[in-house]
């Protein structure tokens, strides 16, 4: 983490407190005794696994990651936190991720049976995903109840947990609590035959929004704690936990009639001062962003980006401002005065999600504390 930005081209600013408020929200929002399963795949939503995980392991029951790399990259900082693995492990995985105390999950009585052959005389807790509707992983849900049969007969393997997943939590809520009610059968059939013992999760950030006394024993929470909300309703108890910031790095005049970056798609319309930055869709800042009518913030003031966006660079619009300098700083998504650029407005100006426009920051934004 740095603690800088003077030397910066493109950083973003993490807010710890921020984090937390999140985290607070979604808790007040649950019953009591609903454990958090805080998500930090793919480098926490692109924050920074160490910051979130540091910033977290205190105030939550689990972590949940995508792999085994991912397990092993946090295992140190979270050693009082359970971690799941959310997605099948490869074969060649599965020693590593059972020595590593992981808890995997199983879809089928192959990887069960391979888990078992590595669980020792301890044995191995796994979790059982099932196919509820998301077509993803998982047993399907009719044929739960026999795949756990048969992991009883195996020695060195016990379901510790049980878990579905939610396609359409933010899109469809008659199908979201048709398929929970189903779920809910099936735990009390598996719970009424012994067959597991441990907490049954079903819900993501717009489950645990939408359907709040839904969550069973444990909530799986990626976005929301990040500060977007997948559900409109839930979005204005939410503190955006990342800034994401540029410099200017040259300021000109351009007459009427040049043109603005490749493909020449921006034609100067009248005398404009055009400021160039530090960012480019190398560093995430999507390509599909040019001519969408994209916006940045310069001393509080929207600042449209002009033409297409190149790998390092972007130009904006900066007439409007005319007090502007080079190195002046540039936001790309957070607050400046009192405007916001939101993960949610870059995410429907590139036709995307803001899954995708977090997990999207590269590598050369450099993560700092933000300075309160
Ligand atoms: C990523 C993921 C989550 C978190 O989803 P959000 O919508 O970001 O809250 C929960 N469960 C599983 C299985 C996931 O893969």
């Amino acid at each position: 983490m740095a603690s800088s930005q003077t030397s910066f081209r493109t950083w973003a600013e993490l807010d710890k407190d921020a984090l937390r408020h999140n985290l607070a929200e979604l808790r007040r929002h649950l019953s009591e005794q609903v454990q958090v399963m805080a998500v930090v795949k793919a480098n926490a939503y692109g924050h920074g696994v160490e910051w979130v995980v540091r910033a977290l392991r205190g105030e939550v029951e689990w972590f949940g990651v995508a792999n085994l790399e991912e397990a092993k990259e946090i295992a140190s900082l979270a050693s009082g936190n359970a971690i799941l693995v959310l997605g099948p492990a490869l074969p060649e995985e599965r020693a590593a991720l059972v020595e590593g105390g992981f808890t995997p999950v199983i879809s089928d009585f192959e990887e069960a049976r391979a888990y078992a052959a590595l669980g020792g005389k301890a044995g191995v807790g796994v979790h059982l995903a099932v196919d509820s509707g998301m077509g993803r992983l998982g047993v399907w849900e009719t044929e739960a109840v026999e795949l756990a049969k048969a992991c009883q007969t195996l020695r060195g393997l016990r379901i510790t947990g049980v878990g579905t997943h939610l396609p359409v939590a933010d899109e469809d809520d008659d199908y979201t609590l048709q398929q929970m009610g189903r779920f809910r059968s099936l735990v009390n059939e598996l719970r009424s035959m012994h067959l597991f013992d441990g907490p049954v999760h079903i819900e993501n950030s717009a489950g645990a929004i939408g359907f709040p006394s839904d969550a069973e024993d444990l909530v799986r929470a990626g976005l929301m704690l990040y500060g977007a909300s997948p559900r409109a309703e839930f979005q204005e108890k939410l503190l955006p936990v990342l800034q994401w910031k540029a410099r200017v790095t040259l300021v000109r005049s351009m007459a009427t009639g040049r043109t603005v970056s490749y493909g020449r798609t921006f034609v100067i319309p009248q005398a404009s001062r055009v400021a160039t930055v530090s960012v480019g869709y190398a560093d995430g800042y999507s390509r599909h962003l040019s001519n969408r009518g994209a916006e940045v913030l310069i001393q509080g003031i929207r600042c449209p980006l002009l033409g297409r966006v190149t790998m390092d660079q972007i130009m904006v619009d900066v007439t409007a401002v005319p007090s502007v300098v080079v190195g002046e700083e540039v936001v790309l998504l957070g607050r400046q005065g009192d405007q916001e650029v939101t993960a949610w407005e870059l995410a429907r100006k590139s036709e995307t999600i803001p899954w995708e426009i977090f997990t999207g920051i590269g590598r050369r934004v450099i993560r700092m504390n933000a300075v309160r």
